[in-house]
């Protein structure tokens, strides 16, 4: 059974202070919500930190926002596996910011997708068309290019974030309709193991309706996740709904 999660997804936000704050609200109200995953990708100056909050009562994951695929060496300004895997069990790799302003490409994503599986982390592959009239098969192409040379029996241990690039941070999710169908497109890639996720503009308004669908597994939110309030509550109906209705088989 595929577990239903939430992942935060908080950017470049967040002085320290704003980070331990938000790691610590976030921490307590988890505590009592059972039957769902909750993950926090804080900037990764802060992962050391926010990793020994939300440790402290063991229920909240933390991954990076990114990595380099090598595992040292000359390379000013990176983070590699080895670096974030004792401290973090995800990371968010594909992101279409990473995409758009570091020109990263499908083979940097698919090097950086194998390097994580190495080194014990769980990729969360984001994936997503650019534009609105753009079709659902260019995020597909984007998925297949990133699992090249991850054995079919390594796909439990990923995770798939379908991002339309048209919808995040835009304050407007796209619709149910839409993004059923590409949810099934993904699930016969990666068959029945891999956590599905939807992201974009991901709010308290529609969380319910998200949560209800079977085809959706969980949500990776961006701009609502580092509104303490927000996140909680998309958090809390998440687990309502989906102790209810759970995730497809
Ligand atoms: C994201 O950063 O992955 C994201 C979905 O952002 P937002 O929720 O702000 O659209």
């Amino acid at each position: 059974m595929r577990r239903p999660m939430v992942v935060a997804n908080w950017k470049m936000n967040t002085r320290a202070s704003d980070a331990y704050i938000l790691a610590t609200t976030i921490r307590n109200a988890i505590a009592p919500i059972e039957g769902i995953e909750v993950v926090v990708c804080p900037p990764s100056i802060w992962l050391g930190e926010v990793s020994d909050i939300l440790k402290k009562d063991g229920k909240v994951n933390v991954g990076a926002q990114n990595m380099f695929y090598e595992a040292e060496g000359a390379f000013t300004g990176e983070i590699s596996p080895l670096m974030i895997v004792d401290i973090a069990k995800y990371v968010i790799i594909g992101h279409s910011e990473r995409r758009a302003y570091f020109y990263e490409n499908d083979f940097i994503v698919n090097e950086k997708v194998l390097a994580a599986i190495k080194h014990g982390l769980t990729p969360i592959i984001c994936v997503g068309e650019k534009h609105k009239s753009s079709p659902i098969s260019d995020a597909i192409k984007q998925l297949n290019e990133a699992l090249t040379h991850l054995p079919k029996n390594r796909f439990k241990d990923i995770v798939v974030a379908y991002e339309p690039v048209w919808a995040i941070n835009k304050g407007k999710v796209a619709s149910m309709d839409h993004i059923v169908k590409a949810m099934i497109k993904i699930r016969e890639v990666v068959g029945r193991d891999t956590p599905i996720l939807y992201g974009g503009s991901v709010n308290t308004d529609h969380i319910t309706d998200l949560a209800k669908r079977p085809e959706i597994d969980g949500v990776l939110v961006g701009s609502a996740s580092i509104r303490a309030a927000s996140f909680i509550k998309i958090c809390q109906e998440w687990a309502a709904t989906k102790s209810f209705k759970g995730c497809a088989a």
